[in-house]
């Protein structure tokens, strides 16, 4: 048995979608910027993705920009920005729980003079409008809130946000990787200037994102080179990864509303059962804005790389942190942002289910998780296994 219960991190490639890729790979596999028949072909095509794409997102195609993917999207919104402005001091503000691609970029402007300020969120995971209006400042330049969180899959207030800060003048950002599968994610309802997107986490191909910017906004290129992107990105135009995010985001899109039904049914029955069935365990983030798909967890006396590894010895891939910080053994910024104890952060386990997810599945998880949590506590030195109890020390 393996089953993978890790779709945050990345999907499985829809193979309908490599159907579509193949030729372009292949025949048709001309630059788009050559003035021949095979460039023209592949041009074609990428006009085609881009138009497809651009009307799912309530967007106009030249305010599609293809990158490389998602963490290349949020650097250049920020920097971007950030570059372009002619404030004298530059200010960001953002959330605490954001992916490390925006965090690790806050950062790395603050060594260069940038002030940043990193909003809080509630217990739930979820960041108030309130806390975003007292951090602005005359100096910001751009407020970037994720949309939804890929360790807890809390789901913010974008459009009110974003609402704001339009009155203001500033830029607004979201990193929507994490929400294709069940977000509505129109432009002009979530009142966004800039917003990330990745194929990889919708069943498209690794290695191709989007960046939308409203027509208007005026942010430096990142990518300089060729003319690529109306001359805002350059880099040899990526037809079949181009192509196949279209298709992915096409069938992800129409197929949105029995993804959430499904899902988030599966989600509550794993759920329930964890919190009925297994002792001390608790529920990271809270139960409603949450990803239908999303499910965090936390077993008190049990680290989460070791619970992860044993699942993984059954069959279960999961993550303990995200994927892009596991490697430290740090607990995770995320869960810590909820106020909860780093002993009990450190325990956390997180699943996240796919469209082909089958309760079969979620049943044999649960099986495995128990027995890999009653043998976790009784190796632990914190849990005393007669009394059925423990303490941390
Ligand atoms: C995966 C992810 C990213 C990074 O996207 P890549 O295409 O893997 O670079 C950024 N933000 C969030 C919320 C993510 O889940």
């Amino acid at each position: 048995m393996k089953i993978y219960l890790d779709n945050a991190a990345t999907t499985a490639l829809d193979p309908n979608v490599l159907d579509k890729m193949t030729q372009y790979f292949i025949t048709d596999f001309g630059n788009p910027s050559s003035w021949h028949s095979f460039g023209r072909d592949g041009l074609k095509a990428v006009d085609n993705a881009r138009d497809e794409i651009a009307a799912i997102l309530g967007a106009k195609p030249s305010e599609i920009y293809f990158t490389s993917c998602g963490t290349e999207s949020d650097n250049w919104a920020l920097r971007g920005a950030v570059y372009a402005s002619t404030n004298k001091k530059k200010h960001i503000v953002t959330t605490t729980i954001e992916h490390p691609a925006i965090l690790d970029t806050c950062a790395a402007l603050e060594r260069d003079g940038v002030e940043v300020t990193y909003v809080a969120v509630d217990s739930d995971g979820l960041v108030k409008l309130e806390d975003i209006k007292k951090a602005i400042t005359d100096n910001t330049v751009i407020v970037s809130v994720m949309t939804a969180n890929n360790e807890i899959g809390s789901i913010q207030p974008i459009s009110e946000i974003g609402e704001f800060c339009r009155d203001e003048g500033i830029y607004f950002h979201t990193d929507a990787v994490q929400a294709v599968e069940s977000e509505d994610l129109n432009v002009d309802k979530l009142n966004v200037d800039l917003l990330s997107l990745s194929a990889h986490k919708f069943h498209g191909p690794k290695g191709i994102g989007i960046l939308y910017m409203r027509s208007g906004v005026k942010i430096a290129k990142y990518m300089t080179g060729g003319h690529q992107e109306r001359g805002q990105r350059a880099g040899t135009t990526n037809t079949p990864l181009i192509v196949g995010m279209a298709e992915a985001l096409k069938i992800t899109v129409s197929n949105r509303d029995q993804y959430v039904k499904k899902v988030s049914e599966l989600r509550d029955y794993l759920i329930d059962r964890v919190l009925n069935e297994i002792q001390f365990a608790h529920l990271n983030g809270g139960c409603i804005k949450r990803l239908p798909n999303n499910v965090n967890l936390s077993f008190d006396y049990i680290e989460g790389e070791s619970l992860l590894m044993m699942l993984d010895l059954n069959g279960v891939a999961v993550s303990s942190g995200s994927a892009c910080s596991s490697g430290s053994l740090e607990p995770s910024h995320v869960i810590l942002a909820l106020g909860v104890k780093p002993e009990i952060a450190h325990g956390s386990v997180r699943f996240s289910l796919g469209r082909e997810t089958t309760k079969g599945e979620i049943d044999y998880a649960i099986e495995v998780l128990k027995k890999s949590v009653t043998r976790l506590r009784e190796i632990s030195p914190l849990f005393n296994v007669q009394k059925g109890e423990g303490s941390y020390v």
